[in-house]
């Protein structure tokens, strides 16, 4: 879906704006059910000393007031340049957001994959759909922007996406 590479490109261009402010490189898109963009946003945890200020949140808490009216409730896709974490999947539920696309698996980190497999909000978690790496070029993209951030700070790099994609 054409749609999917456009938004993720947004998303991926959201992560480079943190990673030039300081932050982790991840950016993410809230997109309405008729192809709007609700919210953009990126993770500021440094730039904002907030451990909980991801990408995914910064959209979500931009369009709490929307995500809540029922023309959006459980219609709305989020994307996302790295797979969400384990509070970040928690939040899409709970924001009854639809669907969710990311740029990168995070086998690390990423936890929306394990979350829905397993037995937590099982009746939230059954009605999100997910579409992990739909691109592989962007899948490195987002990948190298990781990459560059953990070298960057001296950690060993650790997304360990093993893009399974079928492309
Ligand atoms: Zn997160």
């Amino acid at each position: 879906m054409d749609n999917d590479r456009y938004f993720l490109e947004l998303a991926l261009e959201e992560a480079r704006i943190a990673s030039k402010g300081g932050s982790i490189p991840i950016g993410a898109v809230l997109v309405g059910p008729d192809g709007d963009i609700l919210s953009r946003g990126h993770n500021r945890v440094y730039t904002m000393h907030d451990p909980s200020w991801h990408a995914e949140i910064d959209v979500i808490r931009q369009s709490g007031k929307l995500l809540m009216d029922k023309k959006y409730k459980n219609k709305c896709t989020l994307y996302s340049s790295v797979e969400p974490c384990p509070m970040c999947s928690g939040a899409l539920i709970l924001s009854d957001i639809h669907r969710v696309v990311w740029a990168l698996s995070d086998n690390y980190l990423g936890a929306l994959r394990i979350m829905k497999d397993g037995q937590h909000f099982r009746h939230k978690f059954d009605k999100i759909s997910s579409s992990p790496e739909p691109y592989h070029d962007l899948a490195l993209q987002s990948e190298a922007l990781m990459k560059e951030w953990n070298v960057n700070r001296g950690i060993p790099y650790v997304v360990s996406s093993v893009h399974t994609n079928n492309k």
